[in-house]
């Protein structure tokens, strides 16, 4: 029996956005039960208590496409507090060019509801034909959102800013969870294959997590929902992570990006003139 309340998007065919019954099974019984059995993070609680919707392909891309008009409006922001050399040198990599299999809206986030995940089986499935690996992305897309939810707190910054470390935690603690029930028992090692290919072959800001996963013990997920609500005042901190990510993920130096974390959950933090100024500005 399975106690989280998986929902089809209303209006769709349950044929194409709904997984199988033995899927669902699969995701609550072989990976989510017994990876927190092992990890303890409180992702089976909050899958049980979000409302998680399997939508089409096509509400999902519209999504995408709305979310990412929205980030032009926290580049005007940025572009107000920071150095306009580096603003421009950063600039592409600000813009999100959304595609997403799975999202994660926190409550009142471009919804007055929520929290609430969507997941597109139907966007995964056309995209991973082979049934083995769409069922593989989709446990990993799964956690990957329910790891946004464990990460959910008040937070303060700009979203194209935190998007940089927010994904590539999202993706470290889906890969954590996943690795934690060791190898699949009919595949061997093929699901952690998968998932690690899958998340390498992702955009630099979700391929991060890999790095992570690598080093995970270093990354503290946790200490970044701390921080979240002083993310207004790191402006710099997180330009630094972000510049870094850009420059050098395919030779990561880990202890290096290891100190860019530390400096970004820092606390507590030193006010100056000039951070109450930034923050003042992001909250015009
Ligand atoms: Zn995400």
């Amino acid at each position: 029996m399975v106690k989280i309340k998986f929902q089809q998007e209303p209006g769709t065919a349950p044929e194409t956005v709904m997984p199988s019954d033995s899927i669902l099974m699969y995701l609550e019984k072989y990976i989510i039960v017994p990876a927190e059995e092992k990890c303890g993070y409180g992702i089976y609680s909050k899958a049980r208590e979000i409302p998680i919707f399997f939508v089409s392909e096509k509400t999902i891309n519209q999504k995408g496409l709305a979310i990412a008009d929205g980030i032009s409006d926290d580049l005007h922001k940025l572009r107000d507090v920071v150095d306009e050399d580096r603003f421009w040198k950063l600039e592409e990599a600000l813009v999100d060019r959304l595609d997403p299999i799975g999202l994660y809206f926190p409550k009142g986030v471009l919804q007055d509801q929520g929290p609430e995940i969507w997941v597109s089986y139907e966007k995964i499935c056309n995209q991973h034909p082979i049934y083995q690996d769409s069922k593989y992305a989709t446990a990993l897309t799964l956690v990957h959102e329910l790891g946004h939810a464990i990460m959910d707190a008040p937070t303060s910054g700009l979203h194209c800013l935190k998007t940089w470390v927010e994904e590539p935690l999202a993706n470290m603690i889906a890969l954590c969870y996943l690795a934690s029930i060791g190898p699949s028992r009919t595949n061997e090692n093929s699901r952690m294959d998968f998932v690690t290919d899958f998340v390498q072959s992702q955009p630099e800001k979700y391929a991060l997590g890999l790095n992570l996963f690598r080093a995970s013990r270093l990354f503290d997920w946790e200490a970044w929902k701390n921080a979240k609500w002083l993310l207004c005042f790191k402006i710099d901190a997180l330009l630094d992570w972000m510049e870094y990510v850009k420059g050098n993920l395919a030779n990561v130096d880990v202890r290096c990006l290891e100190d860019l974390f530390r400096e970004i959950v820092r606390q507590p933090i030193e006010f100056n003139q000039t951070l109450l100024q930034q923050a003042e500005k992001l909250y015009e």
